[in-house]
């Protein structure tokens, strides 16, 4: 079958929830992806962040295939032998001392929820039924009703009522007004360090640093998103620590399952996971095996390979190259590490225009929220490679032909 025909298959059986470029991937190999009409691309997204590691990384294709062999899911009615040193492991990775293992990162989200909402009952005190989290406008967290309750994306929220009550929301990078939300009630602020799906928006220097001292200063537990800007994404193992910051909890997902599998997980303080007891929360594939030997190999091929520094060295490559491109239709490049976004003009256009072009010449990568490119790589990109990609997308941002789309 050809691109079409996948295509109009797709469209007939499959629901319409996205609105993917008309590109059928068939294999995978790096930062190169193939489409079954045998074309190559580079992929640019890295499926928003779940392939740090490029596509059939060999180590973690060999971690996977290793425990295929032996056992791949065992609930957590029973221990196995590889979840003992994936919570060991993670925790160490992230500075922490517990983690709870999920699946998908809204799942991850949910947990770090239902968990701050007990720390507040049972530790701060918090009255029953009480608790209130504070979130930012623009956030992403995922999509279950519950997160999609504290979106102000309207494409994700409208129509999903009724929504769950219990957060508030603060304007992103404006402490004075993330002051006046904290009331006697706050269980915890739930933040991104660099909103992702929001346009990858950083916040202004020394801003997270004040969420920090706020949250302590109030006994509020300060939840970090990571599971985008984690795992040496932005050219730190988390992107909070360019502002030098512990938080209570990570959220993390994406990358930590080694582009293979959905992996998520919570890594906090003994201090706060000890309100989580036998029987009120759960996954019945969170922490099994196959996961486990995924994930624990992932955290080591980023050490391994030096992924931290190589998304730093080769993300700052890209981002000046991108802005020596000195494009009429770019209004901002921003970002941090390879986590890099190209606001295009409103009066050239909508990003997708662009994303289409690229496409066309070979780069793989997508709009958000209109106006915004994101270009995410896999973290072992090299310089070449960007090279490569910076001929077509120069192609596509200071040529004429685009304008044609
Ligand atoms: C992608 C994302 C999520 C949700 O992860 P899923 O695996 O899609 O559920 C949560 N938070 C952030 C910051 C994300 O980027």
């Amino acid at each position: 079958m050809n691109t079409q025909e996948h295509i109009d298959l797709a469209e007939k059986f499959g629901a319409h929830n996205y609105a993917p470029l008309p590109v059928v991937l068939e294999k995978a190999q790096g930062v190169w992806v193939t489409d079954v009409d045998g074309k190559r691309y580079m992929d640019m997204l890295s499926s928003y962040s779940a392939l740090n590691f490029g596509h059939q990384h060999p180590r973690l294709v060999k971690a996977l295939t290793d425990q295929l062999g032996r056992v791949v899911v065992t609930s957590r009615a029973f221990y196995n032998d590889q979840y003992p040193h994936f919570c060991k492991e993670l925790a160490e990775f992230c500075g922490m001392e517990v983690v709870l293992p999920m699946n998908t990162g809204a799942e991850a989200v949910e947990t770090s929820i239902k968990t701050s909402r007990k720390w507040a009952y049972d530790i701060k005190g918090v009255a029953p039924d009480q608790a209130e989290i504070i979130c930012f406008e623009n956030n992403f967290h995922g999509r279950t009703t519950t997160i999609i309750s504290f979106s102000t994306d309207p494409g994700a929220r409208t129509g999903f009522g009724p929504y769950t009550p219990g957060f508030k929301l603060a304007p992103f990078g404006d402490i004075s007004a993330l002051r006046k939300l904290i009331t006697p009630n706050t269980a915890a602020i739930l933040i991104e360090p660099i909103q992702g799906e929001g346009g990858i928006i950083v916040p202004p220097a020394g801003y997270l640093q004040q969420v920090r001292e706020l949250c302590t200063q109030n006994n509020v537990l300060l939840v970090m998103d990571e599971v985008q800007t984690g795992l040496c994404r932005t050219g730190r193992r988390f992107a909070c620590q360019y502002e030098n910051i512990v938080p209570d909890m990570f959220v993390l997902g994406k990358a930590l399952g080694g582009g293979l599998l959905p992996v998520s997980a919570i890594a906090s303080t003994q201090k706060i996971m000890q309100v989580m007891t036998p029987g009120i929360h759960g996954s019945t594939f969170g922490g099994m095996p196959l996961s486990c030997a995924v994930a624990r190999q992932a955290l080591r091929v980023l050490v391994d390979e030096g992924l931290t520094e190589r998304a730093l060295e080769m993300g700052n490559y890209f981002m000046q190259q991108l802005r020596n491109l000195n494009s009429h239709h770019v209004r901002e490049i921003r970002g941090k590490g390879l986590l890099i976004g190209m606001e295009i003009k409103k009066e050239s256009g909508i990003g997708k225009k662009f994303v289409k072009a690229l496409k066309d010449q070979g780069v793989l990568c997508k709009d958000t929220h209109e106006q915004v490119i994101r270009f995410a790589p896999p973290l072992i990109i090299t310089r070449g490679e960007i090279d490569w990609a910076m001929e077509r997308i120069q192609t596509v941002m200071c040529g004429d032909p685009v304008m044609a789309h």
